[in-house]
């Protein structure tokens, strides 16, 4: 919460002052830079593309790590998971989070970097809203239009990134596939400086549910799901009411018996019936699971379960940090960072780009003048 209302404010200046303005200012007056360093980028989704492409810009040498094969990060669809044929148990990390029918929830205008708008093509999605392969084509095309592929090395995990004791430069070590074996190789480099462009949708956040161990029914997190097929006939309790909880419930209700949503966010002492749909409810927070499969929510309703459905969110997770303290994770909160981007006490060697949660997030990461 801290992390998103500090940013808004932040934010919403810079959008009026993008608005007020006609154009971008003309970056081929920025000074170069007096030396040109060396920087690993962390991930090549949005945050880690516009990143790169900022980096060479202003004369540096950027080196994107990806440890996927390809770029987009979470816009990249991964169908997997369409196979279960029943759902399945709980998964701690997955690196795209998309259901099959996802559309952008914003509209793409405020999904296209500024100077390289998110304009429907010929053949594409026209949708002002458009599902989630449109966005993918965007983002690579923009790797393309700024010639940043072959900044990128796929199948490339950073594992670890430590301070070197010069203090100025940083060790980064990195797992990729041997060439012509499946094996796996890490190796080293030293680099000027880190950009973490991780994503923060790929470790999930489950919901205590008290008594849950003994509960027999099956528990997923809203990052398996992508499509309803699965849930056909069965009794589905729906955690969190953010825009995966509502997406996902509404698609579950078409094909399940029941679904019923539970907010911490219901006014209701009681349970209600969605308006508009035979077979949702809306809960308070739920209070048990059972060992005879109910799950009892905090208004005193009752429900036989199949599923439980945490769309409760993500945590945000640097694992490759492991011997670093120059921030911590607390509460879900990254701090400290000036700007939610530098932490002060190695900065400009070390940023975060893209940590802002509920905001125009292709925006976010563009730069700004501040
Ligand atoms: P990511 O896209 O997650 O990219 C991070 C990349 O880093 C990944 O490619 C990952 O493989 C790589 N990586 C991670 N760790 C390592 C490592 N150790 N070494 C190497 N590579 C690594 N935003 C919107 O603007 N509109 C929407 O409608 C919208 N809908 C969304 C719906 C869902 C279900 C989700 C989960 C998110 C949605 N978002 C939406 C937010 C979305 O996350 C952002 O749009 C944006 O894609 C974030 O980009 P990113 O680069 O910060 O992270």
């Amino acid at each position: 919460r801290k992390q998103t209302q500090k940013h808004r404010r932040g934010r919403r200046h810079r959008f009026l002052r993008a608005a007020a303005s006609s154009r971008r200012p003309d970056r081929s007056d920025t000074p170069m830079p007096s030396r040109s360093l060396r920087v690993a980028v962390i991930g090549a989704g949005a945050a880690g593309l516009v990143a790169a492409r900022e980096l060479r810009r202003e004369g540096h040498a950027p080196v994107v790590f990806e440890r996927t094969d390809g770029v987009g990060g979470t816009w990249v669809y991964e169908a997997d998971a369409d196979a279960s044929a029943s759902p399945e148990p709980l998964v701690t990390q997955r690196r795209s989070n998309l259901d099959a029918s996802l559309r952008t929830n914003l509209p793409r205008e405020c999904m296209g970097f500024l100077d390289f708008p998110f304009v429907a093509g010929p053949d594409g999605d026209t949708r002002r809203f458009p599902g989630h392969a449109e966005v993918l084509r965007y983002l690579q095309s923009f790797a393309r239009r700024f010639d940043l592929d072959g900044l990128v090395r796929l199948e490339t995990e950073v594992v670890r990134v430590s301070r070197e004791t010069s203090g100025t430069s940083w060790r980064v070590r990195y797992s990729r596939k041997a060439s012509g074996s499946e094996k796996r190789e890490t190796d080293e480099e030293v680099f000027d400086a880190v950009v973490i462009c991780n994503g923060h949708y790929s470790q999930p956040h489950f919901a205590d549910v008290a008594g849950v161990d003994a509960w027999p029914g099956k528990q997923l997190h809203s990052t398996s799901y992508r499509v309803p097929e699965p849930f056909h006939g069965q009794v589905v309790v729906v955690i969190g009411c953010g825009p995966s909880g509502t997406d996902i419930s509404r698609d579950i209700a078409g094909v399940a018996k029941e679904v019923h949503l539970a907010s911490r966010w219901s006014l209701s002492a009681t349970s209600e019936k969605l308006p508009g749909h035979a077979n949702m409810w809306f809960h308070s927070e739920i209070d048990r699971a059972q060992e005879d499969g109910s799950v009892v929510f905090h208004d005193g309703s009752r429900v036989k379960a199949d599923v439980i459905m945490h769309c409760t969110g993500y945590k945000y997770n640097f694992p490759f940090l492991t011997n670093d303290a120059t921030v911590s994770v607390d509460d879900n909160c990254v701090d400290p960072l000036y700007k939610h981007v530098f932490p002060p006490q190695v900065a400009p060697r070390l940023s975060f780009i893209g940590l802002p949660l509920k905001d125009a997030v292709f925006w976010d990461m563009y730069p700004s003048e501040d």
